[in-house]
């Protein structure tokens, strides 16, 4: 088994806070670049830039784990991921679905736009992309799973938009497949205050909204090779795999 480095939290310039130099070529490019075998794309409520950036990660050599970050009911945000094309398209679905027709007002919150491998504007969405959608917690955690997807409730550390922040804590009998640290915690500190997560998959990951955050933190997944199904093993903690954080293997080395 090997270590694979992974930066599971990154948004593109769709996202309306996304930077316009966060083209899914650039990201791909910086991520290569930056030592990274696998990346999440993760926009707020869209996986309409995943299809792109998982072509241009094919010819580079770096791994996209395509899905996106959902905005729920409760106002906390989750990361959902999928293994194929037609899993991911449904979910596509279900968020347009369920997101609010609020337009958005790009001069006060950024562009919301879809480009190609030339950079070329393909697409601008107009509904505001990061409004709550109408479902609930629970009722994504089961749309992502009936889909076979992943579902990990994103920053817990943070005071805004997460699960902790919103209802207190993470709900015992919610089946999350693990949980997102944001760059500023650590595990260590984290679970000395939230011990009740001590069995849980931590994954730490940038939350990139501009070029310069790209792999500013990361994690391991201990695997043998990266797909789909070793990754859910590593969440899963099956098989000896397993996903570790930098301040779980980088001090060992020192
Ligand atoms: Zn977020
Ligand atoms: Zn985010």
């Amino acid at each position: 088994m090997r270590l694979f480095k992974a930066d599971l939290h990154t948004h593109t310039v769709l996202s309306p806070c996304g930077d316009l130099d966060m083209s899914p070529d650039e990201i791909l490019r910086l991520a290569k670049e930056r030592g990274l075998d696998m990346i999440g794309i993760s926009d707020h409520n869209t996986t309409k830039h995943c299809k792109l950036a998982k072509k241009i990660g094919q010819e580079l050599g770096v791994f996209v784990l395509c899905g996106a970050e959902v905005t729920t009911q409760e106002e906390a945000h989750c990361l959902s991921f999928f293994e194929t094309e037609e899993q991911l398209q449904e979910f596509e679905n279900y968020l347009q679905q369920h997101l609010p027709d609020i337009p958005n007002d790009p001069e006060k919150f950024g562009y919301q736009v879809q480009v190609d491998e030339e950079l070329n504007i393909v697409y601008e969405e107009p509904k505001f992309l990061i409004s709550a959608i109408d479902q609930s917690v629970e009722q994504i955690e089961q749309k992502v799973h009936s889909l076979q997807g992943l579902f990990v409730p994103a920053h817990i550390d943070k005071p805004k938009f997460s699960l902790p922040s919103q209802l207190g804590f993470i709900p015992f009998d919610l089946n999350v497949d693990g949980v997102e640290l944001s760059i500023r915690a650590t595990k260590y500190d984290y679970l000395l205050r939230n011990k009740y997560l001590k069995n849980k998959t931590f994954i730490q990951s940038s939350d990139a909204h501009y070029t310069n955050q790209i792999a500013s933190t990361y994690c391991y997944f201990e695997m043998e090779e990266i797909s789909f199904a070793e990754i859910r093993k590593a969440f899963h903690q099956e098989d000896g795999r397993r996903v570790l954080l930098r301040e779980e293997v980088e001090q060992k080395e020192q």
